[in-house]
């Protein structure tokens, strides 16, 4: 594996910030900390830093030796953590309660800080490199829009986006880029049904919304299985039930959530037109009714075909040519640097984090520290070679 020397050398400290930032994690649009301590180090390194773009966003911008060109990268990591409580009995878990780095964001990090300090420190590109720190990743916060809203694209001049997750499953030193969809697009979706409350030992002066939920939430497991073209990909989980306060009551309502994901926004369209009118009849015929709340979800991350090209050949060149996997196939997660994509060409990279690795939001996890020189030294070899002469 082709690493530069001065990433190796600095491997050790990338550890130490890694594990810092994963004792102290915080959740979305909260990460005043860690968005300070990256800031703290930026500037360490002598690179010009934004801070409070997208409320706890941070961006660092390293000007090249030849300051004459305008060719500029953007390359951004996501900062957020989970809001869920850690089970690693690591002697760095978190000490903040119920948040945890579940999803190895203090890795993408760190990774991107390590290679912003070799980039400042070499300086060896013509043009600038824009190191997007992204807050609120995770849950559906958005930070990604909540930055492009601030202005990221207005105020700084970014031609190219790129950005990297950790991938378990995926073997170290491989990495999976799509060329177009990789990551699907979804919406929330919160179900109200509306009945009336009354004595469990009347139901005859009710309207029961547990019952109405019941048929709704059985009537909506036939919509992918019977009424989509089975070549066509679409999912549809209900995740959470509320509704009811005692053994002897009938509740007045209940609320079910859940969440539509599918490769393209038509198809999601025409879903939930289709769950609309299940659900609808599914209460109707409990005599109860339905108010259903839809949401957006992130859109459907889409690689530029020509980037994720350009990318698997500056991969390979540093990994080798077995270092390209192929056996991947795009995902029903979706993220929201999807909206960074929307507005600019480039692409999204899965870096294998080991057959190992615990999955993604597991308790248990914990970002693999051997990506972390793998990583820098991919964006400041992207960097070199697109700010090349
Ligand atoms: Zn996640
Ligand atoms: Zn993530």
């Amino acid at each position: 594996m082709n690493i530069k020397g001065k990433i190796k050398n600095i491997t050790p400290e990338m550890i130490n910030w890694r594990h810092y930032i994963h004792q102290n994690p915080e959740t979305a649009y909260n990460e005043k900390n860690t968005s300070d301590f990256i800031s703290k180090k930026l500037e360490e390194f002598g690179i010009e830093v934004h801070q409070e773009i997208g409320k706890t966003g941070v961006v660092g911008i390293i000007q090249g030796k030849n300051t004459d060109s305008n060719k500029t990268v953007g390359i951004r990591a996501d900062i957020d953590a989970l809001p869920m409580t850690e089970k690693t009995n690591l002697p760095y878990a978190s000490k903040n309660d119920g948040a945890m780095h579940a999803c190895g964001h203090d890795g993408h990090t760190t990774m991107l800080l390590g290679a912003a300090k070799y980039l400042a420190e070499t300086r060896n590109f013509n043009g600038t490199v824009h190191c997007i720190f992204q807050p609120a990743e995770e849950g559906g916060n958005a930070g990604a829009k909540a930055m492009i809203e601030d202005g990221l694209f207005k105020k700084f001049k970014i031609d190219s986006v790129w950005g990297i997750h950790n991938w378990p499953g995926v073997p170290v030193g491989q990495a999976v880029i799509h060329e177009g969809f990789a990551m699907a697009g979804g919406n929330i979706i919160n179900l109200k049904i509306q009945g009336k409350g009354g004595h469990a030992a009347q139901p005859h002066h009710s309207n029961d919304p547990i019952v109405a939920a019941g048929f709704t939430i059985t009537a909506l497991q036939s919509l992918v299985s019977r009424q989509l073209d089975p070549f066509k990909n679409v999912v549809l989980s209900l995740t959470k039930i509320e509704g009811g306060s005692a053994f002897n009551v009938i509740p007045d309502s209940v609320t079910i959530g859940g969440t539509l994901r599918s490769t393209d926004k038509v198809l999601r369209d025409e879903m939930l037109k289709k769950i609309k009118n299940i659900a609808q009849n599914a209460c109707a015929i409990n005599n109860c009714s339905l108010d259903l709340e839809i949401r957006p979800g992130y859109p459907s991350t889409i690689n530029d075909i020509k980037s994720a090209q350009l990318v698997k050949e500056i991969f390979q060149k540093i990994y080798g040519k077995s270092s390209i996997n192929k056996d991947e196939k795009p995902t029903m997660t979706s993220e929201d640097f999807s909206y960074m994509l929307e507005q600019k060409p480039g692409a999204y990279i899965w870096l294998g984090a080991g057959e190992k690795s615990e999955k993604l939001h597991s308790p248990y996890y914990d970002f693999n520290d051997e990506l972390l020189p793998i990583g820098a030294n991919f964006w400041a070899s992207l960097a070199e070679n697109i700010l090349s002469e």
